[in-house]
């Protein structure tokens, strides 16, 4: 989609670390990273948000959550934990209409268990 951000780092327009990539999902590192290890895994494909998935699309979601568990792994901090995230439209405070999927950790993250 012309004007998405996530777009623009599919196409290589707008500069990002690629850690992984496939024809159907990359990864890159958050802009603002909010713990040591905070990671983007996006569909190649523009899709605005979790409420605009088919059925077809649940096999994306799985496959990108299994990029997201390899790359705790290769960034050594499976063992310890991490947060898995997917925000969804304005109460979620999704901020980027397309799809990512927020690989956080390297660090204890126990606020968020109980926000207030
Ligand atoms: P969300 O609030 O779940 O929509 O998350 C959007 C995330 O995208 C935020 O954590 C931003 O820091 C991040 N972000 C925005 N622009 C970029 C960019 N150009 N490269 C990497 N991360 C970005
Ligand atoms: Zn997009």
């Amino acid at each position: 989609m012309k004007d998405c951000i996530f777009c623009k780092i599919v196409k290589k327009e707008i500069p990002a670390d690629i850690v992984y990539a496939s024809d159907r999902i990359i990864a890159f590192p958050d802009i603002n990273p909010v713990a040591p290890v905070h990671i983007l895994v996006i569909p190649t494909r523009h899709i605005a948000s979790m409420n605009d998935l088919s059925s077809d699309d649940y096999d994306l979601i799985g496959e990108m959550v299994a990029v997201a568990v390899e790359l705790a792994k290769k960034k050594k901090i499976a063992e310890n934990g991490y947060k898995l995230l997917i925000r969804t439209g304005a109460d979620g405070g999704q901020e980027v209409s397309h799809i990512h999927l927020h690989l956080i950790g390297g660090a204890p993250l126990y606020e968020d268990i109980h926000p207030a």
